[in-house]
């Protein structure tokens, strides 16, 4: 079988960048696509006030999870502030990771609150920068939420009695097998990632499922040892990367810095 895809969006809120979102939109209906729309129920976060607030934002969410989306719980507030260290550590200050367990447990509650209270239904967690820990997963249990989007493995996997679906993409690539999550965040895809994610779908539109159709393609298990092997290993490619692109950076900056 070739590879599958799920598409994910993630810091969606009312405001949302329009300018950016609207033509990602368009494509979700040209396309047909059942995206995670990783919405963050009450955003305090600065960053992600990219646009006035859309009065509409509700009713297009609905209208999404109407037409197949699912729709994903993004953290709470957005608010990243804990130094703690997450089961998926790629960064240093998250929303969740470290926080305590009851008020871990007590935002996931107000966010799920909060989101069926605007008519939707969520059903994935999505942790804002990978920030959870296994306090998150515990009050995930409690709170009755059994998804949750992340970890690098190739298909989904049952670990720690919840069903993780990786993410293990920041665009598309053609894969030869598994199922690939790709992760966009609306409010800085550049026109040039919009016209590659275009170029992507005129190509495999079809291979594009949502996550029932994916849950039903690759039945979640326990993940074999190669399996985990990999993912460890796609992980720590991962996070040498990163550090060099950030030890760099500094070395750039120094440079300009200096007289
Ligand atoms: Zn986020």
């Amino acid at each position: 079988m070739s590879a599958r895809y799920l598409l994910r969006f993630d810091d969606l809120s009312p405001t949302v960048s329009a300018g950016r979102w609207s033509p990602l939109a368009a494509l979700v209906a040209e396309f047909h696509l059942r995206p995670i729309l990783a919405v963050i129920p009450d955003n305090h976060d600065p960053e992600l006030e990219a646009s006035p607030p859309d009065a509409d934002f509700w009713n297009q969410m609905r209208s999404l999870e109407a037409a197949g989306a699912t729709i994903g719980l993004h953290g709470y507030r957005h608010l990243c502030q804990s130094h703690g260290r997450g089961l998926v550590d790629l960064h240093r200050v998250t929303e969740f990771a470290g926080v305590e367990f009851a008020t871990q447990r007590a935002w996931i509650a107000a966010g799920l609150r909060l989101l069926r209270g605007h008519g939707l239904n969520p059903r994935i967690w999505v942790a804002p920068r990978h920030g959870f820990d296994a306090r998150t997963l515990a009050a995930l249990r409690v709170e009755g939420l059994s998804l949750l989007s992340d970890g690098f493995a190739r298909r989904p996997f049952i670990r720690r009695d919840l069903t993780w679906i990786p993410q293990q993409l920041w665009g598309p690539v053609d894969k030869p097998n598994g199922l690939w999550t790709i992760c966009l965040h609306p409010n800085s895809t550049g026109d040039d990632q919009l016209a590659a994610l275009r170029a992507f779908l005129v190509l495999h539109a079809n291979q594009f499922l949502s996550v029932d159709e994916a849950l039903l393609q690759f039945p979640p298990a326990p993940l074999p040892l190669a399996e985990r092997l990999y993912a460890g290993m796609v992980f720590r490619r991962l996070k040498c990367a990163r550090l060099y692109k950030a030890i760099r950076r500094r070395v750039r900056l120094r440079s300009s810095n200096s007289p």
